[in-house]
């Protein structure tokens, strides 16, 4: 089974922002102990002897107004966020994809972006999956999404309500998810991290022009030859747009 875990940046109602967004980290289930134990060296390089783990959120990381990280300088907060975003290339590419939305809000004004991006990220997932069972001799493969309990939970609640009730219709495309999204904890999961870190690197992209962070992993997302088609930038002026996704759909 194929798992996406998922979390999201930036606020769908906040009109400061131009920017909603999605990201998603793709594994298969047998690999998920591996992109565990490569934020567990991170954190041991950074914290060593620490054994209760921390949570790497990577706003607060940027931020610096907790603990530990209020008492690190800001460029080394930096290297932590790039270390991650190492971690996660350093994983074999057959265990790990990367999938995101970037929806511009303003360019769809009659659609809820949050609802928008969910729709487009199951339809490029479900794709992914009918893909790969197509090239593979093995069992049908399904998928599964993973999401942040303490944001998810408002934002999605109607979403999965629909999901249930209509088995899945509701969400386009979608044909090889094994059931309905489920909750975890980032507290203790560090996929979940994992999909927060992706989700700010593009925001960051997006929302600030700042690519340090989505350029160290863009060679992840799940691409066919050279077309980007695990990162969707959703803009009305997508054909004069030079970011990585709209420049390999061009
Ligand atoms: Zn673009």
């Amino acid at each position: 089974m194929y798992l996406l875990y998922v979390d999201e940046s930036g606020e769908p109602s906040n009109t400061n922002e131009d920017y909603f967004i999605l990201g998603g980290v793709s594994i298969y289930e047998n690999n998920a102990y591996f992109v565990s134990e490569t934020f567990d060296r991170v954190q041991e390089k950074w914290f060593p002897g620490q054994t209760t783990p921390i949570e790497f959120h990577a706003s607060k990381i940027r931020n610096r107004n907790e603990e530990p990280w209020r008492s690190m300088r800001r460029e080394q907060c930096q290297n932590v966020l790039l270390d991650l975003c190492d971690a996660i290339v350093s994983t074999s590419p057959k265990a790990l994809s990367l999938f995101g939305v970037a929806i511009h809000k303003s360019s769809f004004p009659s659609d809820n972006p949050v609802e928008k991006a969910f729709h487009e990220l199951c339809g490029h997932f479900d794709e992914f999956i009918g893909q790969s069972n197509i090239n593979s001799h093995r069992d049908k493969n399904r998928g599964l999404l993973i999401l942040d309990s303490s944001k998810y939970k408002g934002h999605l609640d109607v979403l999965l309500l629909e999901y249930m009730k209509y088995g899945g219709t509701k969400f386009g495309r979608v044909k090889n998810f094994a059931d309905a999204p489920v909750f975890a904890n980032s507290k203790t999961t560090r996929l979940i991290q994992a999909a927060d870190l992706v989700a700010y690197a593009i925001y960051r992209r997006y929302e600030e022009s700042d690519a340090r962070l989505l350029d160290r992993i863009i060679g992840r997302f799940q691409r066919v030859d050279k077309k980007i088609h695990g990162l969707m930038h959703l803009i009305s002026g997508f054909r004069s747009c030079t970011c990585p996704a709209c420049l390999s759909r061009q």
